[in-house]
């Protein structure tokens, strides 16, 4: 496999509030040494990110087997994070949890609806059983998730974060609800 990314995308920061917040979490990485303050070319498809700090340890389970190969790319502005090359095959209607197929017929009105939304900031889907229109960052996918977010934190090459990393991150999010997706390319 070649680069493995795992991301921890905050669904309700706004395009407001998400610099400041981006801003103090990767302030908070730095003085933990987790991540270096000044940025270099160390993330796949992106011109600069934070590398590996002295204490990257602090992030990721105990039983790593490999150092971080690369670096932190923090994503602000409207960001559609997926789980990798793989796309979902269905989506699940948060109000009545039905689980719709993503088909021929389905795909290109939420890829319309995602496009709508990374343009003007919001757009919904109608959902094919109840018929409630749900916006795009409201749906929930099967085992390869999507997530439509203004921050995101996405880690290039890192062993698995720890829970308790990941925890402690988001409780400098405002109380934000947070998604963890992983995948690879
Ligand atoms: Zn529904």
């Amino acid at each position: 496999m070649g680069d493995r990314f795992q991301v921890i995308a905050d669904l309700d920061a706004t395009t407001t509030d998400a610099a400041r917040l981006a801003t103090r979490v990767t302030a908070w990485l730095a003085a933990e040494g987790v991540v270096l303050a000044e940025r270099t070319p160390c993330v796949p498809g992106r011109p600069l990110g934070h590398p590996p700090g002295p204490h990257w340890e602090r992030a990721v389970d105990d039983d790593w087997d490999r150092p971080p190969s690369d670096g932190l790319a923090v994503h602000t502005g409207r960001t559609g994070f997926t789980s990798g090359a793989d796309l979902p095959d269905a989506a699940v209607c948060p109000r009545c949890r039905a689980v719709t197929p993503l088909d021929d017929t389905l795909w290109p009105r939420f890829h319309d609806a995602m496009r709508t939304w990374h343009d003007a900031g919001s757009a919904t889907v109608a959902c094919p059983v109840c018929a409630a229109p749900v916006a795009v960052p409201d749906w929930t996918w099967d085992d390869r998730p999507l997530a439509f977010a203004h921050l995101g934190f996405e880690f290039w090459n890192w062993p698995d974060l720890s829970d308790t990393f990941q925890a402690r991150l988001t409780t400098l999010l405002d109380g934000h609800r947070t998604v963890y997706l992983w995948g690879g390319y």
